[in-house]
């Protein structure tokens, strides 16, 4: 029997469990993030879900977290309620503690992008940029099959560029970051403020499907902030593709709208020809990405001394 490894894929709203076997996930289970933590960072309900898959042969533990991760321990969360995940978060250490496996937790994004890059819509490219856009934008490079965090494990943070039009609080503390509007709540809060209606993101998608103004409004904002998002990505990194996921990235026609503005806006004819795709994973692309990318980690000398972040 093939080992397999448990993969998380740990959003602020969502969650997907994976049994994963090389490039096949046997078997999932989806689940809303806010019912697997409770207070002060206790995660028994999380360890009672992954018990639920665990069979004979699991060699390891692999989570994608959506937040500032290093060395295993989420550094900073900021679209997590803090009552739930506090700061300097040891996941890896507490549950390396109870099922006496290798536990890896990496940042979402950088397994999304990873996991397109050998499966899915970034294969055989040199330079893959993932973006993911749900409760907030996620950003993740990988350069020739090795993901790139930066020195501080920050690098692809790009849902706290500043984006002018707005100046509500963000939850990293800053005022009129993009993942404010280019977001779940950022999508819903834009209506709520033209019609005083709070409503789910969701909701916002079909009002517009039946042509109301304020949300068809609310949908023009998002799709300036991704045009805005895009443009600076393509300048920032040159890529040969760009994958983009996330629920916000399903709304009909969204991408295919910021394409078209990006070509027509973008400075360097070069540019206009990068291929701006979806996610050809899905819900998998994290789990999938995650349990390569913990194997990837451990067996790659050359990653741990180019791009591992050392905590000063
Ligand atoms: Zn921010």
């Amino acid at each position: 029997m093939k080992p397999a490894i448990i993969a998380l894929d740990i959003g602020a709203t969502k969650t997907v469990i994976g049994r994963v076997v090389e490039d096949r996930v046997q078997a999932e289970r989806h689940l809303v993030t806010s019912a697997l933590f409770r207070r002060g960072g206790n995660i028994a309900p999380l360890v009672s879900e992954i018990r639920k898959l665990w069979k004979l042969h699991v060699k390891g533990i692999a989570i994608g977290f959506a937040g500032v991760v290093s060395d295993g321990a989420v550094l900073a969360a900021p679209n997590f309620s803090s009552d739930l995940i506090p700061p300097h978060f040891a996941l890896s250490r507490l549950l390396t503690d109870i099922f006496d496996v290798s536990v890896s937790v990496m940042n979402d994004t950088e397994c999304f992008t990873f996991g397109e890059a050998v499966f899915g819509a970034g294969r055989h490219k040199r330079c893959v940029v993932g973006l993911t856009l749900g409760t907030g934008v996620g950003g993740g490079i990988v350069i020739d099959g090795v993901p790139y965090r930066g020195t501080h494990a920050l690098a692809g943070e790009f849902g706290h560029l500043p984006f002018p039009s707005e100046k509500i609080k963000c939850g990293c503390g800053q005022l009129g970051h993009l993942e404010n509007i280019l977001s779940g709540p950022g999508l819903a809060r834009l209506y709520a403020l033209a019609t005083g209606r709070e409503g789910t993101s969701e909701e916002v998608v079909k009002a517009a499907r039946r042509g109301d103004v304020s949300a068809l409004e609310a949908l023009r904002a998002i799709e300036e902030a991704l045009v805005h998002l895009i443009l600076t990505v393509l300048l920032a990194w040159d890529p040969d593709v760009i994958v983009v996921g996330g629920g916000i990235a399903k709304i009909p026609r969204l991408l295919v709208t910021a394409r078209r503005l990006v070509r027509q806006r973008v400075a360097f004819p070069p540019l206009r020809r990068v291929p701006i795709v979806p996610s050809l994973l899905h819900d998998h692309a994290v789990i999938l990405g995650a349990a390569h990318l913990a194997s990837f980690k451990k067996e790659t000398p050359r990653y741990h001394r180019l791009f591992s972040f050392k905590r000063r």
